[in-house]
């Protein structure tokens, strides 16, 4: 079956067309600028160059039927019509409760959805849009949600309660739930293949690192804890936005800069983290960059950085009694050498021993631990599309 793979964002969708026979992929793409001027669509078959065309989109409608087009190009396109796509699985940021594994679109489920907007009020509209889009254009073929936090519901209370009046948790669902669950359900599984291990009987610390970051533990095949939290501004450091941090920091700028909450918590999202500290860039090659030259917030910011991963795995492997696994994962998880040797470092008290030759790599499958590190360090890219293809076809093949 061919599984067409969709992530809407609010004005831009990425999109990739799988082979499920064999899990290969056929084509992929990205659509930006929907609803504004320049909107235009990427779109590449593999083993072919890039096409690329500047034509208005006014919507997610819009975009879709162009991804569509594209798909049934005679030139670039992967179908001969579009009967040939057994199924889509989309991408959802914010499943609250309700779901705690991928599950078949029906009216229902976008109910639920819609209701979970208030948590997630950036992504789910978007990812709601692309999904009515759908329906629409491809009536009769079946869709799948797959959502970032419901690999994270198997977490216990104790993870998930913030330590506030519980009739927050019970009145507004105010609680953990954690996100990136696509990306930390996949490389696990991968790092329990690689290592030759059964997933549900072993400890892992995923660290998925990129410009948005956060850590989960896993334990015997389920999620239970992971640094990002209500929303994903909690934990890490990340590129733009400050990770933990006193809560009562918040009122505190609000009040010395004479400025809203909405503002702060903006400052907190957009202007926080990596960039904040560095004042540079907040990409991580950016500041990698102007450490090298010698500019001391730019070393801080790696240091404040790579201080909260090793936060985060400390207290894992103390939650969990230990690990078998760390892996590394996303941008800077997969192509920060430095950034992995950083973390890394002596923390051989906790059995973990990286191996300098191993870990000069990037964007590759591999262990980077020594062979005598208690716990094995991987590098693992992240593959959530194929995660999300691989629920889409189990969904749609038990229907
Ligand atoms: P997201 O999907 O959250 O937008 P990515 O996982 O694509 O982010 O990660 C993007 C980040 O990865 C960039 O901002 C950059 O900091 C980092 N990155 C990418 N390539 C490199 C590299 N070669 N060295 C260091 N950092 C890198």
């Amino acid at each position: 079956m061919k599984v067409l793979v969709i992530n809407c964002g609010s004005s831009s969708l990425k999109y990739q067309v799988l082979d499920m026979t064999n899990e290969t992929l056929l084509a992929k793409g990205l659509v930006e600028r929907i609803g504004l001027a320049g909107s235009m669509i990427a779109h590449e078959k593999v083993g072919q160059d890039k096409f690329k065309l500047e034509v208005p989109m006014k919507d997610h409608k819009d975009a879709i039927g162009h991804v569509l087009e594209a798909l049934l190009d005679k030139d670039h396109g992967v179908v001969a019509n579009m009967d040939e796509i057994g199924a889509v699985g989309h991408r959802v940021v914010h499943a609250g409760e309700k779901y705690a594994s991928s599950v078949m679109i029906t009216e229902d489920v976008i109910k639920a959805l819609e209701e979970c907007t208030e948590l997630a009020p950036l992504h789910n509209p978007p990812n709601l849009l692309g999904i009515s889009a759908c329906k629409e254009l491809m009536p009769n073929t079946p869709m799948v949600g797959v959502f970032d936090t419901a690999f994270h519901q198997t977490m216990p209370p104790e993870s998930y309660i913030y330590a506030i009046p519980y009739e927050y948790y019970e009145k507004y669902r105010i609680r953990r739930y954690g996100f990136h669950g696509t990306s930390h359900k996949y490389v696990a599984e991968r790092a329990a293949e690689i290592i030759g291990k059964p997933f549900d009987k072993i400890k892992i610390i995923t660290c998925h690192l990129g410009n948005g970051a956060s850590v989960a533990a896993i334990e015997n095949g389920k999620c239970i804890d992971t640094s990002m939290g209500f929303t994903p501004l909690e934990g890490l450091v990340m590129g733009t936005r400050s990770g933990d941090i006193d809560p009562a920091i918040v009122s505190f700028i609000a009040q010395k800069e004479g400025v809203a909450l909405d503002d702060v918590n903006n400052v907190l999202n957009k202007k926080s983290g990596m960039m904040g500290i560095s004042g540079i860039s907040s990409d991580f090659r950016d500041i990698e960059k102007a450490a090298e030259e010698g500019n001391e917030r730019a070393k801080l910011a790696l240091k404040v950085f790579a201080h909260s991963v090793k936060f985060y795995i400390g207290g894992y492997m103390a939650e969990m009694n230990g690990a078998d696994a760390i892996v590394f994962t996303a941008g800077v998880g997969e192509n920060d050498i430095g950034m992995r040797d950083m973390i890394c470092a002596e923390m051989e008290c906790l059995g973990i021993e990286l191996c300098a030759n191993c870990n000069d790599i990037r964007g590759k499958e591999a262990i980077i631990s020594t062979d005598t590190s208690k716990v094995k360090v991987l590098l693992v890219p992240t593959n959530e599309e194929l995660m999300i293809a691989r629920d889409t076809l189990e969904i749609v093949s038990k229907k």
